[in-house]
């Protein structure tokens, strides 16, 4: 299975040969600040099976729990396609962000997080089983 994620414009590309089983909310001011909306949706998938085309650009950030998350964004457009967290459990991951698949069939989310920064009129689906501030 062949999922294709790419930034506005396109020059930048993930292609992931491999089944997207989950997707996670972040409601933290990163996210909303990163997306320019008021959360994020990402899937955490494996790096091993993600080919990326094209060029981005990389900005660093430091973590919540310091660790050092480096986010990954088309220099022509500015679309963040994806990120990576440098913290023990994460090496082999990469973070996509879910709206660069363009693909509304996607798994619906099963984490919300940083609920304490959601905006009051977003409301949690029922898919949501893990919540936490
Ligand atoms: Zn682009
Ligand atoms: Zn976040």
């Amino acid at each position: 299975m062949k999922h294709n994620a790419s930034c506005s414009c396109g020059q930048l590309k993930l292609i992931y040969n491999g089944e997207i089983k989950r997707t996670a909310i972040c409601h933290c001011f990163e996210c909303q600040k990163k997306t320019g909306s008021v959360f994020a949706v990402h899937t955490r998938l494996e790096k091993s099976k993600a080919d990326i085309e094209g060029k981005s650009t990389e900005y660093e950030r430091i973590g919540d729990e310091g660790s050092k998350i480096r986010l990954h964004f088309c220099p022509l457009c500015g679309s963040t396609v994806f990120h990576y967290i440098d913290i023990e459990g994460y090496m082999d991951s990469i973070i996509v962000s879910v709206g660069n698949f363009a693909d509304p069939t996607l798994p619906a989310p099963v984490f919300s997080v940083y609920n304490a920064r959601k905006h009051h009129w977003v409301e949690i689906p029922e898919s949501v089983t893990e919540q936490w501030d």
